[in-house]
C-alpha cells in the first residue's frame, strides 16, 4: 500500500500556461526552465507537456542527459554551466548548451576539443552578483570564445535580482542598461536572453530573441499582488493526502509536538498523512489553508516529519480517508506560501521524492 500522500500534475495545465507564455512573448523563442524536477512537477512528463518549448533549460547534466535519452531534439541549456572538464565529453556527445559564467570555465573549454559545435549562453552579471562577468569594455570572456573554432551560437544572456518587485523598478532599468551597453560594444549581433517569469510579465522591454519563464508554466504568479489563476494561468499541481485518524479535544487539551495549540472548545482534529518530510513547510503556522473535500479549514500545531493536524470544527462530514488538498485545485499555492511567511517556488521545488507524482490525463 502506498501513504496516500501525492501531487497529481494537470499536463494540459502545463500545456495551456505554456501557450499563454507564448503568447505574451510574441516572436521572443521560448526556454522552459524545468530545473529541480520541473520545480517539483516531474521531470519527464512536464518535459513532454511541454514540448513546444523552443529549448529546455535544467542544472544537472544528469537531467539533460535523461531529455536526450527520452528523445527530445530541442536545445537543452545547463544553466550553470559544467563543473568540471570532465563533463565536456556528454555536453559535446549530447549536443548541449551551456551557460559560462566564469573564467574557470573558459580555461576549461579552451582546453577541450569537441566534435560538434557548442552553443554558448554567455552569462553577463548586471547587478545582481551572484553568477557572470561583468560586462567591461571589450568583453575579455566574448573575446576568447570567438577564437574557438569549436564554439558554436553565443547568446548574451543576464538575469535580474527584482523583476516582481514593483517597488524596485529602477533597479531592473540599471540592470537593463549595463546590458545594452555591452551589447552595443559587442559590433555584431548577438541573440540575448533576459526574462524570467516576472520580467515576461512586467517588462516586455526585456523578451528580446529568447525568454526564460519557470514558475509561469506551472500555473503560479511570480508576482505578489496576483495568483496565477487571476492572470489566467491553471495551476498544474496539486498536493492531496487524507486523514488517517481523527482526535476529539476537549477544552484544555493540547496538540502536537511542543503543545503550541490548545483547545478552546471541544473540537475534533484530523490527523493527516503530510509532514516536512514530504516537503510541507514546517514553519507553516496555526491557521494555514487547507482544504477537507473542497472545504477550506486551517492547520492547527506544529507540522511533524509525517504528519500534521487540520482543525475538523464545521465540517462533520469529515472522517478517515477524507482527501486533504494541501495546494492546488481550489487553494492557490500563492496563499498557502504567504501563510507560511515563504515563496510558492519554494514550496513546489521541497516537494520530496518519496511523494509520487501522477500526472494526468
Ligand atoms: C530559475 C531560472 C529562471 C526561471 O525563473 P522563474 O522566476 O521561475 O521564471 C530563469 N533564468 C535563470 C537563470 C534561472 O536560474
Amino acid at each position: 500500500m502506498f501513504r496516500p500522500i501525492q501531487t497529481i500534475i494537470d499536463t494540459t495545465a502545463l500545456q495551456h500556461n505554456l501557450a499563454v507564455v507564448r503568447q505574451k512573448v510574441g516572436h521572443a523563442r521560448t526556454i522552459a526552465v524545468i530545473k529541480a524536477d520541473a520545480y517539483g512537477h516531474g521531470l519527464l512528463h512536464s518535459a513532454r507537456a511541454l514540448s513546444a518549448a523552443n529549448a529546455f533549460a535544467v542544472l544537472e547534466l544528469e537531467a539533460a542527459v535523461k531529455l536526450r535519452d527520452a528523445g527530445f531534439q530541442q536545445p537543452i541549456i545547463l544553466l550553470e554551466g559544467f563543473f568540471s572538464s570532465h563533463e565536456l565529453d556528454a555536453i559535446n556527445q549530447y549536443r548541449l548548451s551551456t551557460v559560462i559564467h566564469h573564467h574557470e570555465q573558459l580555461s576549461m573549454l579552451s582546453a577541450y576539443r569537441g566534435s560538434n559545435k557548442l552553443a554558448i549562453f554567455l552569462k553577463i552579471n548586471t547587478g545582481m552578483n551572484r553568477l557572470g562577468f561583468k560586462p567591461k569594455p571589450g568583453n575579455s570572456a566574448l573575446h576568447a570564445l570567438k577564437q574557438q573554432e569549436f564554439i558554436g551560437e553565443i547568446t548574451l544572456m543576464t538575469h535580474f535580482a527584482c523583476a516582481d518587485d514593483a517597488a524596485e523598478q529602477q533597479l531592473v532599468i540599471q540592470q537593463l542598461n549595463e546590458f545594452s551597453v555591452l551589447r552595443a560594444e559587442c559590433g555584431i549581433h548577438l541573440p540575448c536572453s533576459l526574462a524570467n517569469s516576472a520580467a515576461i510579465l512586467r517588462y516586455p522591454q526585456t523578451h528580446a530573441d529568447w525568454v526564460r519563464p519557470g514558475l509561469l508554466l506551472y500555473g503560479v504568479s511570480p508576482l505578489p499582488e496576483k495568483t496565477g489563476i487571476e492572470m489566467g494561468l491553471r495551476p498544474a499541481m496539486t498536493l492531496t493526502s487524507q486523514i488517517i485518524a481523527i482526535q476529539k479535544l476537549s477544552p484544555g487539551d493540547r496538540l502536537g509536538y511542543g503543545a503550541q495549540f490548545t483547545a478552546s472548545q471541544a473540537m475534533r482534529i484530523g490527523i493527516v498523512a503530510a509532514g516536512y518530510a514530504d516537503g510541507y513547510p514546517r514553519h507553516a503556522p496555526t491557521g494555514t489553508p487547507v482544504l477537507v473535500n473542497g472545504q477550506r479549514t486551517r492547520i492547527v500545531g506544529r507540522i511533524s516529519m509525517d504528519m500534521l493536524s487540520i482543525d475538523l470544527q464545521g465540517i462533520d462530514h469529515a472522517n478517515i480517508g477524507s482527501t486533504v488538498t494541501l495546494w492546488g485545485r481550489g487553494l492557490p499555492v500563492e496563499q498557502v506560501a504567504t501563510a507560511a511567511q515563504t515563496i510558492s517556488y519554494e514550496l513546489l521545488a521541497a516537494i520530496s521524492p518519496r511523494v509520487p507524482r501522477c500526472a494526468t490525463p
